[in-house]
């Protein structure tokens, strides 16, 4: 019997309405805890709708996409269908939500406990402090927290400062060229292509020849 319902659940499939698919009828997941309607969308749509939602809207706040539902996916339902690129996005998007001065309403993550409050932010952490049981959690990540600590969204800050820093080296390095006289380096930091450096010589960004004789045949100047 066992054997029987296992290869029943592995061949049975079922139309996804999104991609008009027949798709494995396991591959249709409930999309949130909340959610007890029928599952018509398959996980690889779901997938794309989310990294939609979040790519093209900058949507963190992301409604269940099965028709008629408005529940909103929270961190784990978000895991479970969006690819890693997409999750590390949402991670990234959610905190900097959470940080901003916008206040959510949340429920107490303690299991006990069924209050809720609108969360303030603007702190240097999202974490609430429940104000009926004390209890500490991590708006971003759903976890409770000792101290006012939450490690990943520390990770996920340093992260993105990395990043930040990254691309302004690079971008710094993109402006600076060597001067062909003197080869001391010069900056760029307006749109002008015509360089005086300060040994007095004029070149050109682009082409990088003597400003007053005649340009490369490809330069703009020329
Ligand atoms: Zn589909
Ligand atoms: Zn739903
Ligand atoms: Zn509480
Ligand atoms: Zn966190
Ligand atoms: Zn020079
Ligand atoms: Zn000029
Ligand atoms: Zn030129």
């Amino acid at each position: 019997m066992l054997l029987y319902l296992h290869y029943f659940i592995k061949t049975v499939k079922r139309e996804c309405i999104i991609c008009t698919e027949d798709v494995d009828l396991i591959a249709f997941l409930n999309i949130t805890d909340q959610c007890y309607h029928e599952r018509k969308i398959c996980r690889e749509c779901v997938g794309k709708y989310i990294k939609h939602e979040l790519e093209d809207n900058g949507n963190v706040r992301i409604a269940c996409p099965e028709d008629g539902c408005t529940e909103i996916l929270d961190q784990k339902d978000v895991k479970k269908f969006a690819n890693e690129e997409s999750f590390r996005r949402y991670e990234r998007f959610t905190l900097k939500f959470a940080l901003s001065q916008i206040p959510t309403f949340q429920w107490c993550l303690n299991p006990n406990c069924e209050s809720g409050q609108d969360h303030y932010q603007g702190d240097k952490l999202p974490i609430m402090t429940c104000n009926s049981c004390g209890h500490k959690s991590c708006v971003v990540h759903g976890h409770p927290v000792d101290d006012d600590v939450c490690k990943e969204c520390i990770q996920l800050l340093e992260d993105e400062e990395r990043r930040i820093q990254e691309e302004e080296s690079e971008s710094y390095v993109s402006r600076l060229k060597q001067c062909p006289n003197c080869v001391s380096r010069i900056e760029k930091n307006e749109g002008c292509d015509h360089m005086t450096c300060r040994c007095g010589h004029q070149f050109c960004w682009v082409c990088m020849n003597d400003w007053n004789k005649p340009h490369e045949p490809h330069c703009a100047f020329n």
